[in-house]
């Protein structure tokens, strides 16, 4: 197989359209079969009812070259499971995870040129989602449908490494109790595009949302969880029913558990604590661990042990274990990979 003339290594996160997506329709209460298609543009009603009332979800996930040559995604079945439940929260028609896995999976294959090499710390970046496609103007859900899933190249998150960055604590809230927060919606990612543009304005590269209710509690930030590290090496991450599920997170906590033997507690974190903290960092799919190394409570700074210079001894190796298993160098537990082809 021919790889594509790209200079994987000085890839950004753009979007690069690739040859195939698939893309299947829900329409009289069923999903039709679906299949891949060349055709990247999508045509619907100027009434549908994701451009009104933004009934939308998505996904986000990752394809690579692992050592053993294979092109592997990593706990598809997770994203597909995490999926039906945003489709649930917003009364859209659930897609099956195994239909999800099984799509994810052929546009992956399908564009296996696009794939990076490797050691290329390049990977091909998945975006399953879905979105109301008939006319709706009364406030209702959708009766019509689409699911697609496309794929574009990118590259590494960090160029030369791990950077730690600087955040601040935001005065918007990212979820209000028994809203949305914890799942995929673009609904999310919307109404947080002010806060993030005003935070990089103030010379933050992201915001800490706190609890909405009681302003107190750490929640996560516009795309990412939270990972802390005790003075004494305890693994230390947000629980709350308004936070997004991530992925990666789970997977860290097991990796820190079962492969280095750490402690692990899922509990609520409160700001006044953080400071206590060793090392922190943001986790998700897109950078696996983001280190943090400075965060600013309105004037107040907390600086990390850890420093702005590399991210912390014990959060690396958590990276560097999970690297290892979803590039097959390290074995992985039952079912973490899926292979591609
Ligand atoms: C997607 C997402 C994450 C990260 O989840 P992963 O499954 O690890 O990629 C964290 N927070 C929010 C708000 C997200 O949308």
């Amino acid at each position: 197989m021919d790889k594509k003339a790209i200079d994987w290594s000085n890839l950004g996160f753009g979007y690069i359209q690739t040859d195939q997506r698939f893309v299947a329709q829900y329409k009289n209460g069923a999903w039709k079969e679906g299949g891949l298609t060349e055709d990247a543009t999508v045509r619907i009603s100027e009434c549908a009812g994701v451009l009104q009332y933004a009934q939308t979800c998505f996904e986000g996930l990752k394809a690579f070259t692992t050592k053993k040559g294979n092109v592997v995604l990593f706990r598809p079945d997770l994203n597909g499971e995490r999926m039906e439940e945003s489709a649930r929260r917003l009364e859209m028609p659930v897609f099956p995870k195994e239909k999800f896995v099984e799509a994810v999976r052929q546009v992956a294959e399908a564009n296996q040129a696009y794939v990076p090499p490797y050691g290329s710390g390049a990977s091909l970046y998945i975006r399953p989602y879905m979105f109301g496609s008939d006319a709706v103007i009364g406030v209702k859900p959708s009766e019509e449908y689409e699911f697609r899933v496309f794929a574009t190249p990118v590259g590494p998150y960090f160029k030369g490494g791990a950077k730690p960055i600087s955040l601040r604590v935001c005065d918007y809230d990212r979820a209000a109790p028994h809203g949305t927060g914890h799942v995929k919606a673009g609904l999310n990612y919307a109404m947080s595009l002010y806060a993030i543009m005003d935070a990089h304005k103030q010379g933050y590269d992201e915001n800490l949302y706190l609890d909405a209710a009681t302003r107190t509690k750490v929640e996560e930030t516009g795309g990412a969880n939270f990972l802390f590290v005790t003075e004494d090496g305890r693994l230390v991450t947000p629980k709350s029913p308004t936070i997004l599920p991530s992925i990666t997170r789970r997977s860290l906590l097991y990796v820190a558990r079962e492969y280095l033997g750490m402690e692990v507690e899922e509990r609520e974190v409160l700001l006044e604590e953080v400071e206590s903290f060793a090392e922190c960092g943001l986790c998700g799919t897109a950078a696996v661990i983001s280190p943090v190394g400075k965060i600013t409570d309105h004037g107040k700074e907390i600086l990390f042990r850890s420093g702005m210079e590399k991210m912390g001894p014990v959060l690396q190796k958590l990276y560097d274990t999970l690297e290892g298993i979803r590039l097959e160098e390290i074995p992985a537990p039952e079912g973490w990979i899926c292979k591609v082809c």
